[in-house]
């Protein structure tokens, strides 16, 4: 589909000379699109883990818990433990456990992170005198009286702080529909109560891969994150100081890349996602031209 793996074919293209000790994925657009594997991402992942390098594929969506994604990968054909998915069940649950393991925390959020908050140990409550902080999420069971509770404990009683799990205004649906998402939430409670949301810890906050990084152990400069969109993915990288690559199979196209400046731009940018392995490696590999 692409022109050969050995000579790069545009002046857009430029790819990792070597390999590095984790590899960060965003899903949708990068991994697979829609419910197919996109050329090159099951050999490319399988031999990462093959060669002992740390795999994480990373979504925004708290509405669903690690092992739903795990299940709809090993479906499409690329098994994959449920430890290798952060979403930002995971990270908000890290994020507490990090910096406020003794809060009482509110959440509006469905049962996925509200099951993780519960094994983590978080303290949890509906009573507005006592709760810390409000997690606005994407909560599709929202109703007043969650907006009730979060307005007394932030405006009333003046003690919770307002966090959000991810700033995405909808969730997209195939054929073009979408449904509100988290930032539906925090628009009600910044509304009434004058506040603003402080911490946001999905794309494109660099928190979700410092989170990360503290996670796996690693260092962002030893990690390389891939995503198919420069103001999410690859603006997190930026601001966490880990190199990025831009796969042009999802909403980026080669021509996008012209008129942005340097300052957005990742390091690398690869026709294809298994472009990710060095081209003398793919060679001694046999995967040829691609
Ligand atoms: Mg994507």
């Amino acid at each position: 589909m692409t022109q050969s793996g050995g000579a790069q074919p545009s002046k857009v293209s430029k790819t990792p000379e070597k390999l590095y000790d984790g590899y960060v994925f965003d899903l949708d657009g990068t991994i697979y699109l829609g419910d197919e594997l996109l050329p090159g991402a099951k050999r490319l992942v399988l031999k990462l883990r093959e060669l002992d390098r740390r795999v994480v594929f990373l979504s925004n969506n708290p509405t669903k818990d690690p092992r739903m994604y795990a299940e709809k990968l090993t479906k499409l054909g690329l098994e994959t433990p449920a430890g290798e998915i952060v979403n930002t069940v995971v990270t908000m649950t890290q994020w507490l456990i990090q910096n406020h393991p003794d809060a009482t925390v509110f959440p509006i959020a469905e049962e996925p992170l509200k099951n993780a908050l519960r094994e983590a140990g978080i303290n949890t409550s509906e009573e507005p005198e006592e709760i810390d902080i409000v997690i606005a999420s994407y909560d599709r069971g929202f109703d007043y009286r969650k907006l009730q509770i979060a307005f007394d404990a932030i405006w009333f009683h003046e003690r919770a702080m307002l966090v959000t799990t991810n700033p995405d205004r909808y969730c997209p649906f195939p054929g073009g529909r979408g449904e509100p998402d988290a930032a539906a939430i925090v628009g009600a409670i910044e509304g009434c109560t004058g506040a603003k949301c402080e911490v946001n810890v999905g794309k494109p906050d660099p928190i979700m891969l410092k989170t990360i990084m503290e996670l796996m152990g690693l260092d962002a400069k030893d990690c390389v994150m891939t995503g198919d969109r420069l103001y999410t993915e690859i603006r997190m990288a930026l601001d966490a100081g880990m190199p990025s690559a831009v796969v042009l199979t999802g909403e980026t196209k080669a021509e996008d890349l012209e008129g942005e400046s340097e300052d957005n731009l990742p390091d690398y940018v690869l026709g294809r996602i298994d472009y990710l392995i060095p081209a003398n490696l793919r060679r001694e590999f046999g995967w040829g031209d691609a």
